[in-house]
């Protein structure tokens, strides 16, 4: 069935409305998507592309799931939105639950975020407080790698890779430390060189630095790289050292994507403040949140109050839908579904390497990443996956997918075809 989008429509779509990361005058084709279902997204004119975005890393479960749209209209019959300032509800309270029983022991406490920029936000102010209570109030800024992304608003741009997105905003953001992004791949040797640079910016600085971010194992929009468990041991062995609070940002990696129901499980280590997003409503709703320690909330509230708290705080439509995402992981379904994804991807995607064009082909959990030798050009990359039957959105030199868990085999040998097609056609012009 044809939707009844019209061309004035995406007319108006193109002269009035900003889609991630676009000019209002020199405008990418939109696509018009009219239903999900499954891996599967439905065109306006009839067409299905099979869906290698997962909207972003967040819809793990596959669009329109039966028992997401459940836990969504029961919430909605009972209450949409209350303020959370002076009042409680089940449905943040059953998720906080959840999210403390999944997540590393020592983080107890939970801060409802509504995006993950903001959860990001939230963890460096947590950071700052901290120390602050802690009598260390020189220990402001944040140290952390190249290559690194943690989202759009002003603290998280001061953190992301210096030489990425952000530069027009180079001068106005905070002033952190950077050390070289992590240099030993996931399956390499440790060597303590590797460390290098970060002990010592560590050592010369400490006192002036209150936490350090990352993102573990996987650095994400800032150039999907797999880096060594070991980094990131030495990484919390380091922080306990110098008297410097961790922040792990798993707002890509959460909920199963590395492989690991969270990324930090591979280096068997926890932060003392963790950020989750993305997956967390199983990609039905915006929502995010801060994990911290009891050590970390205790010390804060010694001294005052956390400084935030945003409207739409612990949304319960939001919330309920998470907890009922979260329900599906804990039944253990999503471990052999990704490994049998990565097994899929690792074959299907390695004919690539072959092309003069192709850097490296990497797959990690449900990840996979063909990294070619120069940034493609969306106007022609984008329309070639969509006449390939995929959807497929690239940045920079990057060609990656992260599929729903719930993908069967045979629709991610198709859509690492497209891909394979899509790549041996650039390879040629
Ligand atoms: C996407 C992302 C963010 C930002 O989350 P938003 O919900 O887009 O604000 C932060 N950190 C990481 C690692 C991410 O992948």
């Amino acid at each position: 069935m044809v939707d009844t989008l019209t061309a004035e429509d995406l007319d108006f779509d193109r002269q009035h409305i900003w889609h991630p990361y676009t000019s209002m005058t020199n405008c990418y084709e939109m696509y018009p998507v009219t239903r999900a279902d499954g891996v599967r997204l439905t065109l306006a004119d009839g067409r299905q592309l099979i869906d290698g975005m997962a909207s972003w890393w967040s819809a793990i479960h596959g669009y329109n799931h039966p028992v997401l749209n459940h836990a969504l209209q029961q919430q909605l019959e009972k209450m949409a939105h209350v303020m959370f300032g002076g009042i409680t509800h089940q449905p943040a309270i059953q998720l906080a639950k959840q999210l403390i029983d999944m997540t590393p022991e020592p983080l107890q406490q939970v801060f409802f975020a509504d995006s993950g920029s903001v959860s990001v936000e939230v963890a460096i102010k947590m950071a700052i407080q901290y120390w602050v209570a802690a009598g260390q109030p020189k220990k402001k800024r944040l140290l952390t790698v190249k290559k690194g992304y943690h989202g759009d608003t002003f603290a998280p741009m001061s953190v992301c890779d210096p030489e990425g997105m952000h530069e027009h905003f180079a001068g106005m953001l905070l002033d952190n430390y950077f050390v070289e992004a992590p240099q030993c791949g996931f399956h390499e040797n440790w060597q303590e060189d590797y460390i290098a640079e970060f002990k010592a910016t560590l050592e010369q600085h400490h006192q002036a630095i209150a936490a350090v971010i990352l993102e573990p194992i996987v650095q994400n929009a800032g150039g999907m790289r797999f880096y060594s468990p070991a980094y990131l041991k030495r990484v919390r062995e380091l922080c306990d050292e110098y008297q410097v609070l961790l922040i792990l940002d798993e707002i890509a990696t959460g909920f199963g994507r590395s492989g690991k129901l969270f990324a930090c499980e591979y280096a068997d280590t926890s932060p003392d403040i963790m950020c989750v997003g993305k997956a967390l409503t199983g990609g039905y709703m915006t929502l995010a949140a801060t994990l911290c320690t009891q050590q970390v909330a205790h010390t804060i509230s010694s001294h005052g109050v956390l400084m935030h708290g945003p409207t739409f705080m612990a949304n319960p439509l939001a919330c309920s839908v998470a907890s009922a995402s979260l329900q599906l992981l804990q039944l253990g379904h999503w471990q052999a579904q990704v490994v049998q994804l990565a097994a899929t991807m690792e074959a299907s995607l390695a004919p690539c390497r072959a092309f003069a064009n192709v850097v490296d082909v990497r797959v990690l959990g449900a990840i996979g990443v063909v990294e070619l030798a120069q940034p493609v050009d969306m106007k022609v990359i984008q329309p070639l996956f969509v006449e390939a039957g995929v959807w497929v959105r690239p940045f920079g030199k990057l060609v990656y997918i992260m599929p729903p868990y719930i993908m069967e085999q045979e629709d991610c040998q198709l859509l690492c075809k497209a891909i394979y097609q899509v790549v041996s056609k650039l390879n040629k012009v």
